[in-house]
């Protein structure tokens, strides 16, 4: 097969047949697709769409690229959590060892940033010696030992989306459905998955912008879970704001183990909950949300919660001294303060996701370094009262220059009203 053939074929609205996508993606797997023709495919799913026909093909060949675990022997139930992405979203990492800790079988696999979005494993990597490219028996021997893990795509685990998801985010073709679907789904089901809850997020911080577009997604991804044998159930939060206080890389895993430790901001705690519930609820550890809201309650009172994330991250390699006492400290940080009076009414998230970019949360090209340092602490958010002078943000990280466009890019961002603001219902119920 010639691969400029199915470019065009799918540039010019012609559905892809079984062995066509199943070619394309082993021999994208096989390195024998240049990056430029995966672009250009990608470019034109973005614009032509798939039909489902075309997607679960898609979605069996990303899986078929690497290992499908079963954990059917350890004999719990098999569940995980993914989001659509978003700012400041730092759940995977509050709920895998929540979750763990309740007899929960957790294989995690996640990615790193996409386009503005924040990446689990870019976050976590800030964890110094953490390894999150497992191969597939360290994979399989962390779940056997710990019953959780929190790894990345590699060449191994999930090779397709590895490089689908990285070209992805450097092509501007993240906000596509079957991309996203897809992208999603060949993790969970290589990940061998009894249930999984789906955090859709629905704002101007994220990829589905209206509640429409949200439930098409929903659409997509419980087909593909119906069709693979995943419970799915699906979760719609509001991605108006960034999610608790910080966005960033280490700052976000702060913030996590603050969540872990029973110190967390409450619409972190809010989300994480009701995500983790879904999960307690389809695997009956729990009757109802408020049992459920008990048992993650108790796991993180007892210590049982963090105990776990410093295990994850132990056999992980990582060193865990820097969860408890070690900070890494970023060489600068600007204050930005309030020169006028009244109530936060809306935040502009895409652009302050973009900032995050700016000061090396994310890449713009593939061989920008990250600065595990950098992030915002956001003091004021949505429905908040700000005096003149008040700080509203603060930015930090090892890069002034950097820093200084980030405030540029942001201070367009906060807008305030004269008139008092209901905080937004974390929760969107449809
Ligand atoms: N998370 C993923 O794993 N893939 C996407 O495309 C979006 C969010």
């Amino acid at each position: 097969m010639i691969p400029s053939e199915i470019i065009e074929k799918k540039r010019d609205g012609i559905n892809l047949n079984k062995k066509e996508i199943k070619w394309f993606i082993n021999s994208l797997v096989n390195n024998k697709i240049d990056t430029s023709q995966l672009s250009a495919l990608l470019m034109s799913i973005y614009f032509q769409g798939m039909t489902d026909e075309e997607l679960f093909v898609l979605v069996e060949a990303m899986v078929e690229s690497g290992k499908k675990f079963d954990f059917n022997h350890l004999d719990s139930y098999i569940a995980d959590k993914h989001s659509t992405g978003g700012v400041g979203d730092k759940i995977s990492f509050i709920l895998a060892p929540i979750l763990s800790s309740l007899g929960i079988i957790v294989p995690m696999i996640a990615g790193g940033g996409l386009a503005y979005t924040g990446g689990t494993i870019d976050k976590l990597r800030s964890i110094p010696k953490l390894q999150t490219s497992l191969s597939i028996k360290s994979f399989k021997d962390q779940i056997e030992a710990i019953g959780c893990c929190i790894a990345s795509q590699s060449s191994q685990i999930c090779p397709a989306d590895n490089t689908l998801y990285r070209v992805r985010d450097l092509t501007g073709t993240v906000p596509s459905l079957p991309l996203i679907c897809s992208s999603i789904m060949s993790k969970k089901i290589a990940e061998g998955l009894n249930g999984l809850v789906m955090d859709i997020k629905v704002g101007n911080g994220t990829f589905m912008k209206t509640i429409e577009e949200a439930k098409q997604l929903a659409h997509g991804l419980k087909k593909i879970g119906a069709a693979f044998n995943i419970d799915t159930d699906i979760v719609y939060s509001d991605m108006n704001q960034p999610l608790g206080k910080f966005a960033g890389l280490h700052c976000e895993v702060l913030e996590a183990i603050d969540c872990l430790k029973g110190n967390g901001p409450k619409d972190l705690i809010e989300v994480s909950f009701r995500l983790g519930g879904k999960i307690l609820m389809q695997s009956n550890t729990a009757k109802d949300i408020r049992s459920a809201n008990k048992l993650m309650l108790d796991t993180i009172n007892n210590g049982k919660a963090f105990k776990k994330f410093e295990e994850i991250i132990n056999a992980q390699n990582g060193d865990i001294s820097y969860l408890n006492s070690k900070y890494i400290i970023p060489k600068h940080e600007i204050t930005v303060k309030s020169n006028e009076r009244g109530f936060v009414s809306s935040l502009e998230t895409e652009k302050i996701g973009w900032s995050l970019v700016e000061i090396g949360c994310g890449r713009k090209v593939e061989k920008d370094k990250l600065d595990y340092s950098a992030g915002i602490e956001f003091i004021k958010k949505i429905g908040d009262k700000v005096n003149k002078g008040d700080t509203i943000y603060r930015i930090f990280g090892n890069n002034l220059k950097k820093l200084n466009n980030a405030k540029t890019i942001l201070d367009k961002t906060y807008f305030l009203t004269d008139v008092e603001v209901l905080k937004p219902k974390l929760i969107i119920n449809k």
